[in-house]
């Protein structure tokens, strides 16, 4: 396998939709509510798991979106292609923050702001442009085009889960994991609708070693 980031490639999904399981490729995404927009940006930067158009492709690889042969030759493509791979992967970053936005506006019962959408919008219209009628064994299917040299495939696929969990999903399972600096989005599909964390293991546990410790100093 060509030379991927590990650890783009190993994130969890946790989110219970692709398009919340893309925006928690920034780890850390909670900052202090009072600062400013532009610290808000930089923690984003510092934790964010996606540096470039490789990480891009590790990720859709572990997301289930390209096989590795296909996210193989699409690495051989960028490398052809580094003007579009540039603009491919600022598009890519500009998606995933515009569905966080959105989505953070939801948790906090908030209308989204309208530039939010539509930059989701653009995105949609690019990936629905490259939907086709095919005949299929019984029935007519949806397909996508031209998929194989396509940088930008897996964008088509996070709008489209976006699209398709803001206008079907039941919103108001929508979380934000209660960790310190954790900030992930999940859809608590929990029975009695009590999940907190996106990890049991992982802001689960260290919740409950602070607690135990400020119990321990009380
Ligand atoms: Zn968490």
């Amino acid at each position: 396998m060509p030379e991927f980031n590990t650890y783009a490639g190993n994130l969890r999904l946790i989110g219970g939709r692709l398009c919340l399981d893309f925006i928690n490729s920034v780890g850390g995404r909670r900052v202090d509510p009072s600062s400013n927009k532009k610290a808000v940006e930089d923690a984003i930067i510092r934790a964010d798991k996606l540096r470039e158009y490789a990480d891009l492709l590790a990720w859709s690889m572990h997301a289930g979106l390209v096989t590795e042969a296909e996210a193989a030759r699409l690495l051989r493509e960028s490398k052809q292609r580094e003007e579009e791979t540039t603009s491919v992967f600022a598009r890519a970053l500009a998606l995933r923050e515009a569905i966080w936005r959105i989505c953070r506006a939801v948790v906090n019962q908030m209308p989204p702001h309208q530039s939010e959408l539509d930059l989701l919008n653009q995105e949609l219209a690019i990936a629905h442009g490259r939907v086709r009628l095919a005949a299929g064994e019984k029935n007519f299917v949806w397909e996508w085009t031209d998929t194989k040299n396509a940088l930008d495939r897996m964008l088509w696929l996070v709008a489209d889960s976006a699209a398709e969990y803001l206008t079907t999903g039941d919103l108001k399972r929508l979380r934000e994991c209660g960790g310190d600096d954790c900030g992930w989005l999940f859809e608590d599909t929990s029975r009695n609708r009590s999940r907190q964390w996106c990890d049991m293991q992982d802001c689960g546990n260290l919740a409950k070693v602070r607690r135990f410790r400020s119990r321990l100093r009380a």
